[in-house]
């Protein structure tokens, strides 16, 4: 990382993902390197510094913010001799921890075998075996001496598993007709669930902390007698472990079929830039990109994060920008419609529904042109 600002937003997401999947983080190392060391990473002086630490404290994991290979994740626990988790490990964790109904089981789980086959030859043999600690959760821990041959069936077991729901979700979507279907898309905790929830009057489930949201919700939503259908998706985030955007295929394909996109960003968090564009390059990815979209910037009431420059932008000079001051600033000249809310408080609630309310109608005219 070049810059140090970057770094420090980067350690907080990791520290909040590391909260998010039950852990209590101790202390950060970072170090500068031109490239990452092809057999370790981090250099040796810093894997020594961070083995001393982690003996003095009787810390338990250490976790990297990158995916690591296969081989340096074995490398590095047989030099620092503790557990290693890299951030795809957490992540899917997490997921594992959040998922509920069996599709979003059998994805995850798919998601944390594929992670796992390549590593089966690590593990951590030379270690006290932690029961149910973070990173240990699914199969990663009683599969762990099986051979690979059984990963593999069950890998195309669950392939397999997914298709059928696959397609009995595509049905189901084929089946909603004509009615015009927005996707709720943005990065993980910008508000989405809640906003889900104040449109459809729906109690989605809603939490501070990172991914609540795993299967993809549909609801009705009436705005000024138009119907139209709504899709909470699972939130987005920097470095999405490519096993998970392949295997949660059918809950991006909500937002790969939907007529329009609401982009929800969370104006308080001091990264909603990098979240923008984390969030632009997945949908890119999917190739849905080119669809319609509003940009609404939620929690406009809150500035909590702000605390970093505290001459300039403290919380409560931030707190006191009127919604004219926010129209002036360039996230209203962005290229699509756009508008700035509290789903908290539902400020300003009535401009976004008639934003949504023209969209849809647009989208709703071009499927029934009346005048033909
Ligand atoms: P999601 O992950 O995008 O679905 O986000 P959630 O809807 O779960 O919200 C994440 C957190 O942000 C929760 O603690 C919400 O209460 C909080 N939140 C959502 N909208 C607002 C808002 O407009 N203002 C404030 N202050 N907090 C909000």
């Amino acid at each position: 990382h070049q810059d140090e600002d970057k770094l420090q937003e980067y350690m907080d997401e990791l520290e909040f993902l590391a909260f998010t999947a039950g852990a209590t983080v101790d202390r950060r190392f970072t170090q500068k390197l031109t490239q990452p060391d092809s057999k370790t990473f981090i250099g040796s002086g810093k894997a020594q510094e961070i083995k001393e630490y982690v003996k003095e404290n009787a810390i338990g994991t250490v976790i990297f913010d990158d995916e690591l290979s296969p081989s340096q994740l074995k490398n590095l626990e047989r030099e620092m001799e503790v557990k290693i988790l890299d951030r795809t490990n957490l992540i899917l964790d997490i997921f594992a921890q959040r998922a509920t109904t069996s599709y979003a089981r059998t994805q995850v789980e798919l998601a944390q075998y594929q992670y796992l086959l390549p590593r089966l030859t690590r593990m951590w043999t030379h270690l006290e075996r932690q029961k149910g600690g973070i990173g240990m959760r699914g199969p990663g821990e009683t599969e762990i001496e099986t051979d690979r041959r059984i990963i593999r069936d069950r890998i195309s077991l669950l392939k397999e598993k997914l298709k059928t729901i696959d397609k009995q979700m595509a049905t189901q979507r084929n089946n909603r007709g004509k009615v015009v279907r927005a996707a709720l898309v943005g990065y993980t905790n910008v508000g989405k669930s809640t906003l889900m929830n104040a449109l459809s009057k729906s109690e989605v489930f809603a939490e501070n902390k990172l991914f609540a949201t795993l299967d993809t919700t549909v609801r009705k939503v009436v705005i000024g007698n138009l119907p139209f259908l709504l899709t909470d998706t699972v939130g987005f985030i920097r470095k999405l472990p490519t096993q998970l955007v392949e295997s949660f295929k059918s809950t991006l394909d909500e937002v790969r079929e939907a007529d329009l996109l609401i982009h929800v960003v969370d104006i308080s968090h001091e990264s909603f830039e990098d979240h923008i564009d984390s969030v632009n390059q997945i949908l890119m990815e999917i190739n849905a990109h080119q669809k319609p979209m509003i940009m609404v910037f939620n929690k406009i009431d809150d500035f909590s994060y702000q605390k970093k420059d505290e001459d300039d932008l403290t919380p409560s000079t931030r707190k006191n920008i009127s919604l004219e001051e926010w129209k002036n600033t360039w996230m209203a000249k962005s290229k699509y419609p756009t508008v700035f809310i509290s789903a908290l408080t539902k400020e300003n609630f009535p401009e976004m529904k008639k934003l949504i309310y023209d969209e849809v109608m647009k989208i709703h005219i071009s499927r029934f042109p009346y005048n033909d």
